[in-house]
């Protein structure tokens, strides 16, 4: 049994770093980046399957085949879209490509999977494995909708991410940072009908079927830092690290992996929130901008750090995505949901 979970136990190593040189225009310090040029250079690989942006919009994405130093750089930084990182598959296996890197999020890394054991053609690749964790990806034709509700100034926006200091942080041109904590948000983002269902169905954040992911979850978030962490699965995802070893800081990991009074609270609203089938949200922000960055201040300061927010946010997510199923899509619980997800709702004592 897979436990799609950050437990150390399931992970042949896991250590927090960041390039010593960030790569501009990196989501953070752009280790994946990193070891995908790497990889290239030594001839790990032949080829990288990922993403670019669209030459017409900064978040949209569009597949690659990337077979040069510029190309694989080009993929850098992140499409908080839904992409169809694997078309490029079909154009590797055409050009014979017998290794190639494949980054991607938990879905791409499920469908991989499942390629490799029923076509022979992938059988024969040797295929290296980067996830990212992902939550809350959206589908882009929603995307210029979201953004506008999020930012103040969504066409001047460059760089977006959901930080462990529980406010979204959007840079824009120019290097300005807006900060918006996520109690302020306009009350309509949280319709868990906005996200594709696929998404919301998600129970693997963590991307446990990669070689290696690079998140940030469990590391320190400190000013003018991009300190990423890293999960090693593999003997294979071993390699990657390695490539760039020298080029990396790393860091103690910190916090106690303890959370469960913080998930245990959030639970009863998660499942309220998903029982809401009819509800209309309204476009208003429940809790003012001030007051939210206040309670963004003292949950930072309460609340779970470092390993235990890592498991926070795992665990928030898998148990808001199991409600949803059970109560939007009954039909597809049994199927849908893998059982170890039902264990840790038991540890928590919540009802099935
Ligand atoms: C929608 C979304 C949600 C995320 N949520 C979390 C989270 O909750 N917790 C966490 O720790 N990390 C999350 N991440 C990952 C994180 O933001 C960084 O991408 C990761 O830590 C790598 O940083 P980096 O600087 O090494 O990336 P870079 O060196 O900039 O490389 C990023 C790689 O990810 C690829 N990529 C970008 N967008 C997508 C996409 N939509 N689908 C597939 N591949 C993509 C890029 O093409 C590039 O290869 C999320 C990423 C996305 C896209």
């Amino acid at each position: 049994m897979i436990r799609l979970r950050c437990d150390s136990t399931l992970l042949l190593t896991a250590f927090t770093a960041q390039l010593k040189k960030p790569i501009p225009g990196s989501q953070w310090s752009g280790m994946i980046t990193r070891m995908a040029t790497r990889g290239f250079k030594e001839k790990l690989v032949e080829g990288v399957v990922s993403l670019q942006r669209t030459p017409d919009h900064h978040f949209f994405s569009q597949p690659v085949l990337a077979q040069s130093f510029d190309e694989i750089h080009s993929t850098r930084g992140n499409k908080p879209v839904l992409s169809h990182v694997l078309y490029s598959l079909q154009t590797a296996s055409r050009q014979g490509m017998k290794k190639i890197l494949v980054i991607g999020a938990a879905c791409h890394l499920h469908t991989l999977r499942d390629f490799q054991e029923r076509f022979d053609y992938f059988k024969e690749m040797e295929i290296l494995t980067i996830g990212i964790p992902c939550v809350d990806n959206i589908a882009r034709s929603k995307w210029p909708w979201v953004l506008k509700r999020m930012s103040q100034s969504p066409d001047t926006a460059r760089h977006i991410e959901f930080m462990q200091d529980f406010r979204i942080h959007i840079r824009h041109d120019g290097g300005r940072v807006e900060k918006i904590p996520f109690f302020s948000l306009p009350e309509e983002l949280a319709n868990p009908g906005i996200f594709p269902p696929a998404c919301m169905s998600c129970v693997d954040d963590l991307n446990s079927l990669a070689d290696i992911t690079v998140g940030y979850l469990e590391a320190k978030l400190l000013p003018d830092q991009n300190r990423q962490w890293v999960l090693v699965r593999t003997e294979t995802g071993k390699k990657l690290p390695k490539l760039i070893e020298a080029e990396l800081d790393r860091f103690e990991e910190f916090g106690n992996r303890e959370c469960r009074s913080f998930v245990q609270s959030s639970s009863k609203r998660i499942i309220e929130s998903m029982k809401e089938l009819d509800k209309e949200y309204s476009s208003r922000r429940k809790i003012p901008v001030w007051f939210g960055h206040t309670l963004a201040g003292v949950f930072g300061m309460i609340g779970p750090k470092g390993k235990g927010f890592a498991r926070y946010s795992v665990d928030f997510h898998l148990i808001r995505h199991y409600y949803y199923v059970k109560f939007r899509y009954p039909e597809h619980l049994e199927t849908l949901v893998p059982r170890h997800v039902r264990v840790i709702l038991e540890e928590y004592r919540l009802p099935l």
